[in-house]
């Protein structure tokens, strides 16, 4: 699993899809800049969910709100009061860590530990085993699995009380090693403000405090006045938007999972209070569906149903993917309930209320909502379509399997040489079919390597130019997944590769 994982961050630079941001200045930690590959692949992506989300959906609109709100905004919306996470420091490594993750850690060993236990009795009793009935009586495994138990318990009460103090009691009690350097000499736990702060304004004493948005929806939820009325909206509808947010996470690590800097595709859909449940169910199959459709493999999805909520939630969850690391969240459903909207009718004394014109009467809509990384959906899709693959003539080929729809490039123009006119049919080939979609030429070594080049960086079509091209107007057309090569008409190009790249 860690090969692959490294596999899939070496590829990613190799390939022209991310780089560490200011590399020459050895990189900032937990900042990344897409590569020239990367940024169509995040493009095609952020198109497919605006699509579905958008483009889909009568009663769903798009928006692009500032990165900078006014600073009331996070007072209303609870993050400059709550917005924090639980952060520890190892006096001797001067290593900083996110204590919830750190016991998260632990209980993941103790979760592998048993499951060793439970693979090796399978192995015995082949058959005829029971894993039920030997989870709950092999004493290792149960202690293992209630260890784990406790520990998550216990963190989550003393998490949501605020009771730090247990935390690092926690921490102790299970002597817990600095993962690097084994050293369990901690310093007290404290809460850390997320929000990356910065400053409006030309001089030092009239400028004001500001925050770089650590979530797209507020954006949303202060624009759902404007949008409804000048929309001429009516409920159930929806407010959609992607775009940047930050959070200056207390550990940043496993590469663009969790970045400083990130981007997400959000979306608040507003209903008539009490429908909230339903609505949140439609939800959570219809974003699950999304994932489905991209062809990744039903078996890398799961829900994680939250029984701890968020201040402002009547119901959560999660849906979780299959990432080299193992199970972690993807997207979150969130029922809000009115807590934003009244919120910030407190804080601003604006109405935020809708008319119903069948109730004849008005309130404050409740609130589902979506939000999934779009980095995170890049690292999801990029680290299963990475695929290493053994010929029948024994030899490996890297192949990058992306759905045909988020693939960077559609096709590769191939002149099997570079004489005889033929480069000049491939280019006539991509001045056809550039504007509709994104083609590249390649001429440099043998066409076998160019194939593999192709391969690796996703592209689903090798569209190969030959002699016989030149008496009969047909070319090579060879799939990425299959590999197989067909004789087709360029004629035929168009509608083949559209067919391939539809939704
Ligand atoms: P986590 O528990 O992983 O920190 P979260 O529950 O705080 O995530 P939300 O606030 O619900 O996340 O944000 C919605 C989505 O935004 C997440 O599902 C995730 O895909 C994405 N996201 C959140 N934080 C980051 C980050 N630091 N880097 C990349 N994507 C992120």
């Amino acid at each position: 699993q860690e090969d692959i994982f490294k596999n899939v961050v070496s590829h990613a630079k190799e390939y022209g899809f991310i780089f560490p941001s200011s590399e020459i200045y050895d990189g900032l930690s937990a900042v990344y800049d897409y590569a020239q590959n990367g940024a169509e692949l995040k493009k095609n992506i952020r198109e497919y969910w605006w699509k579905a989300m958008v483009q889909m959906h009568e009663n769903i609109v798009g928006i692009d709100a500032a990165i900078l709100m006014h600073p009331t905004t996070w007072k209303a919306s609870g993050h400059v009061d709550a917005f924090n996470d639980p952060l520890i420091d190892n006096k001797d490594s001067k290593k900083r860590y996110r204590a919830d993750v750190l016991l998260e850690d632990y209980c993941e060993k103790l979760q592998q530990k048993a499951q060793k236990e439970i693979d090796k009795a399978r192995e015995r009793f082949g058959e005829s085993f029971d894993e039920q009935q030997f989870i709950t009586t092999n004493g290792r495994v149960v202690e293992y699995l209630s260890k784990k138990k406790s520990i998550l318990e216990r963190m989550a009460k003393s998490l949501d009380s605020g009771d730090l103090e247990d935390v690092k009691a926690l921490i102790e009690e299970l002597e817990i090693a600095d993962p690097e350097t084994g050293s369990k000499n901690w310093t007290e736990v404290r809460q850390f403000n997320l929000m990356f702060g910065t400053k409006l304004g030309a001089s030092a004493e009239n400028a004001m405090d500001l925050y770089l948005r650590p979530e797209t929806a507020q954006g949303i939820f202060v624009n759902f006045l404007n949008v409804q009325k000048t929309g001429r909206m009516k409920v159930p509808f929806g407010i959609a938007q992607t775009g940047k947010a930050f959070r200056n996470e207390i550990v940043a690590r496993q590469f663009i999972f969790r970045m400083r800097e990130f981007e997400q595709m959000e979306m608040q859909f507003f209903v008539k209070p009490g429908e909230e449940m339903k609505w949140y169910e439609y939800w959570k199959e219809t974003r699950l569906k999304w994932h489905l459709s991209l062809g990744l493999g039903a078996e890398n999805y799961r829900f994680h149903d939250h029984e701890k909520l968020a201040h402002y939630a009547n119901a959560a969850a999660d849906i979780e993917f299959n990432f080299p690391f193992g199970f972690k969240e993807l997207e979150g459903i969130h029922s809000r309930t009115d807590f934003d909207l009244k919120a910030h009718e407190e804080y601003s004394g604006k109405k935020l209320q809708y008319f119903d014109t069948e109730e004849n009467k008005n309130y404050v809509p409740y609130v589902v909502e979506t939000s999934v990384g779009l980095d995170r959906m890049f690292l999801a899709v990029f680290s299963k379509a990475l695929q290493e693959e053994t010929l029948e003539d024994g030899s490996t080929r890297t192949v990058l399997r992306l759905p045909s729809v988020l693939a960077p490039t559609k096709a590769a123009v191939l002149p099997l040489l570079k004489k005889d006119g033929l480069p000049e049919i491939a280019r006539a080939i991509i001045e056809d079919l550039k504007w509709d979609f994104n083609v590249a030429y390649d001429e440099k070594d043998a066409v076998g390597r160019r194939y593999r080049r192709q391969d690796a960086l996703g592209t689903p079509f090798c569209i190969t130019v030959d002699h016989q091209t030149l008496e009969d107007q047909t070319v090579t057309l060879r799939h990425r997944d299959s590999m197989v090569q067909d004789r087709v008409a360029i004629s035929a190009l168009r509608g083949i590769i559209l067919e391939e790249v539809s939704m």
